[in-house]
């Protein structure tokens, strides 16, 4: 018996997805950072992800990337969230390459790198209008020749990100001007911006759409590559998978119920009860999955199951024409927030398949 609950993780469909955008984007000229965050630095999604082609590793937290390290993961990494000034010695330990926003930071980053002697790749990143990181156009010349004067440190080059905090399209306008940008600094102080790096998963509508790419010549994809999905519109991206990964749960009580509760309603365990009205006796199971492993909210259950709620340990379906007997699997698909939830929950069982067969030696 497979232990419940468990994400169930295609490998197979991760290269797929992986490997179509690497080529489509390729064709534009843009090559694609792999953005690990949600597998929770997983060494086998990470391998899926190079046979894919993509260039480099991102990933926001330096435990995964650490990770990754320990499983010698054979990748360049970059540590996609700017640097915390208490990480800065793990981060150039670890750590390949760093998107940051502040010289303060920056100049930790020096210093650490001189101490252990090594060198640690800078990529600055631009404010572009979402208004998350980035550091103001116009003052990120001096950032770039302070950069460049500090011992230790490499400029790899500028990214910007939208879309994460106010849902700011990736377009033309914004595109261009990280390409300005680019040029400006080149002409201004001489040098190569080798990484322009555009965004997320958020820019494929853009990058794939034929508008002019300019400098452009990375994305960092997270999202797009485990759930087949672009983000400005969540629609599935033509030829990619949208279920690579799955969540399953067993259920553990399946009854006939009133659909009305009885009684004085008050506050439910995560706030305000949802208004119900009332439909006759319904078919309700229960699974042994909560608030506590996913996001119930971004769960999507096979057609004919509804999801009726959820608390820390229990989620409520109800059905008509599925057996939902005591002992029986339920599979969803997920959204980002539930992925990410399943994967840092250790009551979840990652399980793995269509790992790529060593070459016999
Ligand atoms: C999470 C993140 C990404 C990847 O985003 P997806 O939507 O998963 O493609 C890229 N860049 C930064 C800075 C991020 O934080």
């Amino acid at each position: 018996m497979m232990s419940a609950p468990r994400l169930e993780i295609d490998l197979r469909k991760i290269r797929h997805n992986a490997r179509t955008l690497v080529e489509r984007l390729g064709k534009r000229g843009i090559s694609v950072t792999g953005v690990t965050k949600a597998t929770l630095g997983s060494a086998e999604i990470a391998a899926t992800l190079l046979e894919a082609g993509v260039k480099r590793l991102g990933d926001s937290r330096i435990e995964n990337i650490e990770a990754m390290h320990l499983a010698q993961v054979p990748a360049s990494m970059t540590l996609i969230r700017s640097p915390m000034l208490s990480q800065a010695k793990r981060v150039v330990m670890n750590a390949d390459v760093s998107c940051n926003t502040e010289i303060t930071v920056i100049r930790k980053l020096s210093f650490e790198a001189q101490q252990t002697d090594r060198t640690h790749g800078v990529i600055l990143m631009v404010e572009l209008g979402d208004l998350r990181e980035g550091i103001m156009p116009d003052d990120l010349l001096d950032c770039v020749r302070e950069t460049l004067s500090l011992p230790n440190i490499v400029f790899e080059g500028i990214g910007t990100n939208l879309a994460c905090r106010s849902g700011v399209s990736p377009d033309g306008k914004n595109m261009a001007m990280l390409t300005e940008i680019a040029d400006s600094i080149e002409a201004t102080l001489g040098l190569t911006v080798e990484i322009v790096s555009g965004g997320n998963s958020a820019n494929l509508e853009w990058a794939l759409s034929g508008a002019e790419i300019g400098r452009i010549n990375d994305l960092r994809l997270g999202e797009a590559i485990l759930l087949g999905c672009e983000t400005l519109h969540r629609q599935p991206i033509d030829g990619l998978h949208t279920d690579a990964i799955t969540l399953c749960a067993e259920v553990i009580e399946a009854k006939i119920k009133p659909s009305m509760p009885s009684g004085r309603i008050a506050q439910t365990a995560f706030g305000e009860a949802p208004p119900v009205t009332d439909r006759g006796l319904v078919t309700q199971a229960i699974l042994a999955v909560g608030q506590q492993d996913v996001d119930p909210s971004g769960l999507q259950a096979p057609n004919g199951i509804d999801i009726m709620g959820a608390s820390s340990d229990h989620l409520i379906l109800e059905s008509v024409s599925n057996d939902l007997s005591v002992g029986t699997e339920v599979s969803f698909q997920l959204n980002y927030s539930a992925l990410v939830r399943a994967m840092t929950s250790s009551f979840v069982t990652k399980f793995m398949t269509g790992m790529q067969q060593q070459n016999p030696r």
